[in-house]
């Protein structure tokens, strides 16, 4: 395979990345999927839309799991809607993340992936020990699909996400790091962040940001690839350094501004192209 083949975050029904025929547009060989609506997650579904990825020349290389209900509004809100942490909703968002587990399998997709939430820094807690059992049980899910599940970085900083990685002591758990997250939500410079989880790291996010005045506050900005507060020189020559050879999977998430996606997209597409050159 290609080594650092370029990707993008895609959506088909539901969710914030872009629309198929724009990563068609753009040319990128590669896909993280932000897994469509229960009702199209069939078989047929997915032998539908594989056959589609065929005549594109694409392939999936991560299924995304996410939540109705979720919000991204501000730091706050994250913590009580994102992913499997929240109480109210982790049974039931367990049972679709098994689903959309199933729903990779009929792809051919040996990756799972999702945002588990704000993990608690109190590894004593009940809250901490009852989101490890969650994400045992949901690796062992998945394991028994062949598949790996990737955990979005962000909230945590490397040592929390490292003590997490080996309570939960999953050898099919692995990290999908995005840098800027790590910057919107103001838990450190990513670039060490980076190296400090190396060994983990199979799928990447290449998505900028910069810091807010206020950091771990008030969210920072998420911006067009290059214009932020991540050095991609850096980050490439850190992926290069652990020996990661993956998918550069580009995220920007501004649906309600398709044509402006794109724009940004293509000269991020341009951008990382370029760093590949020189870098890779
Ligand atoms: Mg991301």
């Amino acid at each position: 395979m290609e080594k650092w083949p370029l990707g993008v975050f895609a959506s088909i029904d539901a969710g914030l990345g872009v629309k198929l025929e724009v990563a068609r547009e753009l040319g990128v060989p590669t896909l993280h999927l932000h897994a469509p609506t229960a009702q199209n997650r069939t078989e047929q579904a997915a032998q539908d839309f594989l056959q589609k990825l065929d005549g594109y020349g694409m392939r999936v290389t991560a299924v995304f799991g996410g939540f109705e209900g979720e919000s991204y509004a501000d730091i706050p809100t994250v913590v009580k809607t994102v992913g499997l942490t929240p109480e109210d909703t982790r049974a039931s968002r367990l049972a679709e993340m098994k689903e959309i587990s199933d729903f990779a399998r009929h792809l051919g997709v040996p990756v799972v992936a999702l945002h588990l939430g704000f993990i608690s820094e109190d590894r004593e807690s009940a809250s901490y020990k009852s989101v490890v059992e969650t994400t045992q049980d949901l690796c062992d899910y998945c394991a028994n699909n062949n598949q790996s599940l990737h955990l979005e970085t962000g909230q945590e900083t490397a040592e929390g996400l490292l003590h997490f990685l080996g309570d939960v002591a999953r050898d099919n758990l692995f990290v999908n790091f995005d840098p800027a997250n790590m910057i919107l939500y103001g838990t450190a410079e990513p670039i060490p962040a980076l190296e400090q989880v190396g060994k983990f790291v199979r799928s990447v996010h290449c998505k900028d940001g910069r810091w807010s005045q206020n950091p771990g506050k008030d969210w920072g900005e998420e911006v067009s690839l290059g214009e932020g507060d991540v050095d991609f020189a850096a980050f490439l020559t850190t992926l290069k350094k652990i020996g990661y050879t993956g998918p550069l999977t580009i995220e920007r998430e501004i649906p309600q501004e398709p044509e402006r996606q794109r724009a940004e997209i293509g000269s991020a597409v341009s951008l990382l192209e370029r760093l590949k050159r020189e870098i890779g």
